[in-house]
């Protein structure tokens, strides 16, 4: 089995911010600048198999963190989100929020923001 990336990145402390059960890092291949992880130090693959304590430990770094990123990034918005399963998306088996930071007129419309994970469905305000 591969070894885990996260495991293997809190084992080695290469975080940027981190309490008693959760941890934060850049996204290793971000979509915008400043797109950050946040994830359980405990390996565990689905979100909601967390406990109440690992998921509020993300919740408290996911608000550090979106602090920190206004602050040297300055963006005008976020978006944040978990994929749970792989038919959700979900590619790396360790649970793991996403914060990303969006910026003006990074994409054309970003009307629907996460709707867009089904892609036919994302546009509801046709005619507006
Ligand atoms: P998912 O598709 O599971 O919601 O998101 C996995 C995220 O992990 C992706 O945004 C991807 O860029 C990121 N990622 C994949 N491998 C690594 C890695 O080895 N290190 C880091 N820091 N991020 C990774
Ligand atoms: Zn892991």
């Amino acid at each position: 089995m591969k070894p885990c990336p996260f495991c293997a990145r809190i084992a080695a402390g290469d975080v940027v911010a981190e309490n008693d059960l959760a941890a934060a890092f850049p996204d290793g291949f971000p979509v915008s600048p400043g797109h950050t992880l946040i994830v359980p130090k405990r390996h565990e693959a689905d979100f909601f198999a967390l406990s109440v304590e690992e998921q509020e430990a993300i919740h408290v770094l996911t608000r550090i963190e979106k602090e920190r990123l206004a602050g040297e990034y300055g963006p005008s918005a976020f978006n944040v989100g978990v994929n749970v399963g792989a038919d959700a998306g979900q590619t790396v088996g360790h649970a793991h929020m996403h914060l990303i930071p969006r910026y003006p007129g990074d994409v054309e419309d970003p009307r629907g923001g996460i709707r867009w994970i089904i892609p036919d469905k994302a546009v509801y305000w046709q005619g507006d």
